[in-house]
């Protein structure tokens, strides 16, 4: 592994480091990196990586760049809105730095690809966006033996560590055994997340990596760095390998990849749509928007911020998070249909009243989202 007269100069103020040197940043150009997610962490994880001179750059995506991403992942430009994440990826990586390789995955990682995604790669990086592939990516490193760099975010509040077994660390089902229940963790898209957070989150993520490829420093096995934006405070907390972890631990029950949807408690698209007797769709919102002889009241339980952004005419506002004191406001003779934002909360709210004896409650599937895709773009999407 040698570096040419272009490459000596782009890296000088890496090879002027002690740490570095042009033994490190040779072994920064070894090292083959697979990003999961091309997102909010992925963004200044791959940018960084690039520019620092990482040798192969592997990136998994399946998405395609939605408006509301920009915001954050600044991997991709408005112009990219509607292109494959991983392709948009690949021309901003090269624009930065066209000594890099970029190998674009443009699939979703799954129990049945995953290890062959990863195996040849020396350094896996977390930067989903969902509990399925979280498992799904520490189990596969376990397996392989790749140390997992890890980060999430959400609102305000970001957490980073290293999980690695194999060094003597921790992995993530160490940290967090079971799932949230299904819908209880809210999402970025549920909750939000502050557009820099990633930024921050990912560039520690992307100094893991630069650490590990040139086995300098302490990394952040068996550490949990939380961030904290809005009260700008870092906090650490020491994790220790669980003995009894199914998957790290000294029996391990879990020796191959499982299925991870159904580990999370997630019910799979299309049995959900046939399944769910507890929702009606935005057409049956909208027929009983227009015809009040059948005798249904739709309600939202977003919250008032939300309102504000988009609302349907005619729709009263009773917010999830005040409805335990509010619901005596409602009559449980009375029909209802709740909508959120995409549904979820919608169902919390339908079996918070049911619990208090109402009769008849049916949740929005899809929420105001879908009222705007399929009744009134007028409305809009956010
Ligand atoms: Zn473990």
């Amino acid at each position: 592994m040698e570096l040419n007269h272009d490459e000596i100069r782009r890296y000088s103020r890496h090879l002027i480091l002690p740490e570095v040197g042009l033994a490190g940043q040779k072994k920064i150009k070894a090292t083959g990196v697979l990003c999961i997610g091309g997102g909010g962490l992925g963004s200044p994880i791959a940018m960084y990586l690039a520019a620092a001179g990482i040798g192969r750059l592997g990136l998994v995506d399946f998405d395609t760049v939605d408006y509301s991403n920009l915001q954050r992942q600044i991997l991709h430009t408005d112009a990219d809105v509607g292109r494959p994440k991983t392709e948009s990826a690949k021309e901003t990586i090269h624009g930065i730095n066209p000594n890099v390789e970029v190998v674009p995955h443009n699939v979703r990682i799954t129990s049945e690809n995953a290890l062959d995604l990863i195996r040849p790669y020396d350094i896996v990086v977390d930067g989903t966006d969902n509990f399925p592939t979280r498992y799904l990516t520490n189990d596969a490193c376990v397996l392989l033996k790749k140390p997992n760099v890890y980060g999430s975010i959400f609102r305000f509040e970001g957490q980073a560590s290293v999980f690695a077994p194999h060094l003597g660390g921790p992995c993530y089902r160490c940290l967090y055994p079971e799932p949230p229940p299904p819908g209880m963790v809210p999402s970025c898209a549920e909750g939000g997340v502050l557009g820099v957070l990633p930024g921050i989150i990912g560039c520690i993520q992307a100094t893991e990596i630069l650490k590990l490829a040139i086995g300098r420093g302490s990394s952040l096995v068996g550490r949990l760095l939380l961030f904290n934006a809005l009260e700008a405070k870092f906090r650490e907390l020491k994790l220790r390998r669980d003995p009894q972890c199914p998957v790290c631990g000294e029996h391990p029950t879990i020796t191959e990849l499982i299925d991870y949807e159904q580990f999370c408690g997630i019910v799979p698209e299309p049995a959900a749509a046939l399944a769910n007797p507890d929702e009606v769709t935005v057409q049956d919102m909208k027929k009983a928007l227009d015809d009040p002889k059948l005798g249904i009241t739709v309600v939202d339980v977003r919250e008032p911020d939300e309102y504000e952004i988009a609302h349907v005419n005619g729709v009263p506002l009773l917010p999830l998070s005040e409805l335990r004191d509010r619901f005596t406001e409602l009559d449980p003779n009375q029909r209802y249909y709740l909508h959120c934002k995409v549904g979820m909360r919608s169902l919390q709210a339908l079996n918070f009243l049911r619990q208090q004896g109402f009769k008849y409650v049916k949740s929005v599937k899809g929420g105001i989202d879908a009222w705007s895709q399929e009744i009134d773009s007028n409305v809009p999407r956010y």
